[in-house]
């Protein structure tokens, strides 16, 4: 047995000019849950379509379960593609939308019955089966879909933005059911999102997708934490960034002049092996930037002297941003840990501060 469940080398798709799939490389384990995020238009669909077998690649190779797809059409795949539409039939019960492919099939009736019973159950949709898509929930429809998948007994389950169609609240839900349906059924899922907290939230490893590239492939955390580039820094959760000159360097950590107008001096983490003289980019999350009114907070290798430009309340946190410069502003993040906690207000004067080990700096 191959030891990966998906396993794909150099894939290239062209849509006309358009350079889709960009010299696509990955592997995928048998079981995982992994996502592709990317924006609109990164070739998300694109790659699924090729491993769906609805398109042919121009270029590279995919094996599914060791084995080559090349000229193998969708239906012998060891794949099922689930829609974000859902594309369920209107006119047919619940029952009768996840049967459709196994009459294609030809099983016998007491075979399709079990088996619709038996991933009617996965998806806890057990009382449901004579109802009309029409008289279930967004939520529930989306489990239809998968039941209907399911029920072809993959070995990869595709998904194209599985939960797209679903409004904040219901997604959140639905992001914990589907994985726990995933764990439960233990088959690869292959899902595809522009939403980054689906990805995060869901998956065991994914990858950031931008112009037909991976840019990086890790664990939600490692993503988060130590993104590669400033675009997956800027996509994954939010991000302040600033574009600074490594002034010298001792070691693993380094001092930058920040692009602010008194080029302030920054203690940075240095990237390994970087001189003296290269140009980087400081990258801070929102909730690692301390912010407060007085400035010598002791413990701090950097603090900048800011303005609140806007304090937005939550509920459980307060988001502030808060003006560097005439052309910077950055965000921070404050628990509401009390309920007689003091804001701060628009306006008012601030510093910003930061430990050189929580920003992370790349080359720019
Ligand atoms: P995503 O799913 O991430 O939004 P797509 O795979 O749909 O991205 O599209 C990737 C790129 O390929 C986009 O620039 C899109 O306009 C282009 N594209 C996708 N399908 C076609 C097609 N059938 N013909 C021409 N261009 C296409
Ligand atoms: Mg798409």
């Amino acid at each position: 047995m191959a030891n990966f469940s998906i396993d794909i080398q150099n894939l290239v798709k062209y849509h006309g000019g358009t350079l889709a799939v960009d010299n696509l490389s990955l592997t995928v384990r048998r079981g995982e849950f992994f996502s592709i995020l990317g924006p609109s238009g990164s070739g998300k669909t694109s790659f699924l379509r090729l491993l769906g077998g609805f398109e042919e690649p121009d270029g590279g190779e995919i094996l599914i379960e060791g084995r080559s797809m090349r000229g193998v059409p969708p239906h012998l795949r060891p794949v099922n593609l689930v829609f974000q539409s859902y594309a369920l039939f209107p006119h047919l019960t619940v029952h009768d939308n996840i049967a459709f492919g196994l009459e294609m099939r030809g099983l016998s009736k007491g075979d399709i019955h079990a088996s619709v019973q038996a991933v009617l159950a996965m998806v806890r949709l057990n009382g449901k089966s004579a109802r009309l898509p029409s008289q279930l929930s967004g939520g529930e429809q989306q489990r239809v879909a998968l039941a209907r998948a399911l029920v072809n007994q993959p070995a990869v389950l595709l998904l194209d933005e599985p939960l797209g169609a679903l409004d904040q609240q219901l997604r959140q839900d639905m992001q914990v059911e589907l994985k726990t349906i995933q764990e439960q059924v233990g088959l690869t899922f292959l899902c595809v999102t522009h939403h980054q907290e689906e990805a995060l939230t869901m998956s065991d490893r994914l990858a950031v997708m931008h112009q037909g590239r991976l840019l990086q492939i890790g664990s939600p955390q490692e993503i988060y934490e130590d993104p590669a580039t400033p675009f997956v820094a800027q996509f994954v959760g939010t991000s302040n960034q600033m574009t600074a000159s490594l002034e010298s360097v001792d070691g693993s950590y380094g001092v930058a002049l920040g692009d602010l107008p008194r080029s302030p001096r920054l203690r940075v983490t240095s990237p390994e092996g970087v001189r003296a003289g290269r140009r980087v980019i400081l990258i801070l999350r929102p909730e690692r930037v301390h912010i407060s009114r007085e400035h010598s907070e002791k413990g701090f290798d950097n603090s900048l002297p800011a303005h609140v430009q806007k304090a937005i309340y939550t509920g459980s946190e307060m988001h502030y941003l808060v003006q560097l410069s005439d052309r910077l502003s950055w965000k921070a993040r404050v628990a509401n840990s009390s309920s007689d906690e003091k804001h701060l207000q628009v306006g008012e004067a601030v510093f910003l501060s930061w430990n050189a080990d929580e920003a992370k700096v790349l080359l720019a």
